[in-house]
């Protein structure tokens, strides 16, 4: 695969949860091509395993492991097998996230009569169990592989943890409350973990992509009839100055140096846009 530059990850062993799906699978084929023994998570164990299997193509080593990040059970058996096929997890690349429809609005905003119009999931209308799904996926998603593979990485140097949050983090996109919400809860335990691990010298930052099209918003940004982009993606790409989605293979050069003891040894706790200038935009 091409790499935008190479970091030395030889003799590392790193654990990539959500690593059967669009973003993770690339980024954990990354680390791969730069030494690292790779453990792909996912609920979906068959996608886990595609991803180890074309890692393992490129000649490098990787397991697929299905998992289920908001399950201790199922992520302290993930763990035990990495530990004895691979070796102590060094670096954890918390990827496992996402949306769901029962946390989403149809509308931007509340207009008068959207309460009489019963096609609309307005406001009033959110389900709690959808708003707890999808804070329970990204954020417990996150804590909990967290409390299970940083035991791996205690009293061992040149451990770290990297987060996946989003733009949703910065300022919340419209109609999804509960993925904003849960993402902004994301980059404040990047913060909160950075602070409390750093005497254990494990570091812990989080990457913050913009937009990019994937299995998780395709319904959302493409058009199924016509193929072409929905109102809402052409909005994201008018508000993106550099005028496009992102590609997944430009969040691989945050990662590498994030994953870097050289590069970034001192950087801890941050939370890096790669979001082609999307929040440094005020629209105007
Ligand atoms: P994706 O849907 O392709 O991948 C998510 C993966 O997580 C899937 O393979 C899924 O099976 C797995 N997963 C879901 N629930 C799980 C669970 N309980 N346990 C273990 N695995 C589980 O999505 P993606 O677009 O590649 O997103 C990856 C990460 O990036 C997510 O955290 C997402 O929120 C974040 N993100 C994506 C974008 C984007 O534009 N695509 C932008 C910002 C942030």
């Amino acid at each position: 695969m091409k790499l935008p530059f190479k970091i030395d990850l030889n003799n590392k062993v790193a654990v990539v949860t959500g690593g059967g799906g669009v973003l993770c699978a690339e980024l954990a084929a990354a680390l791969a091509a730069n030494g690292a023994k790779i453990g792909v998570l996912d609920l979906n164990g068959d996608a886990a395993e595609k991803t180890a299997a074309q890692i393992r193509e490129l000649g490098a080593t990787a397991i697929g492991v299905s998992a289920n990040v908001l399950e201790r059970a199922s992520l302290e058996a993930a763990a035990e097998r990495v530990l004895k096929e691979l070796g102590p997890c060094d670096l954890l690349l918390n990827g496992a996230g996402g949306n769901h429809p029962k946390g989403t609005t149809t509308k931007e905003w509340y207009e008068d009569g959207d309460l009489d119009d019963k096609s609309l999931t307005t406001f009033f209308d959110l389900d709690p169990k959808g708003v707890e799904f999808v804070f329970n996926l990204n954020f417990l998603g996150t804590l909990l592989p967290t409390q299970v593979f940083i035991q791996q990485m205690l009293g061992r140097s040149g451990c770290s943890i990297i987060n996946i949050s989003s733009m949703n983090a910065f300022c919340p996109l419209t109609k999804i409350p509960a993925y904003s919400g849960a993402k902004a809860a994301v980059s404040n335990f990047t913060q909160w973990l950075a602070v409390h691990f750093c005497k254990a010298g494990i570091r812990v930052n989080a990457i913050a992509p913009g937009f990019f099209l994937t299995a998780q918003n395709h319904k959302l940004l493409i058009d199924e009839k016509t193929g072409e982009f929905t109102a809402r993606a052409k909005k994201i790409v008018e508000h993106t100055p550099m005028g496009r989605f992102g590609e997944s293979r430009e969040l691989i050069g945050t990662l590498l140096w994030l994953a870097s003891e050289e590069g970034s040894g001192f950087v801890n706790g941050v939370v890096v846009p790669v979001d082609g200038a999307f929040s440094a935009y005020a629209g105007v």
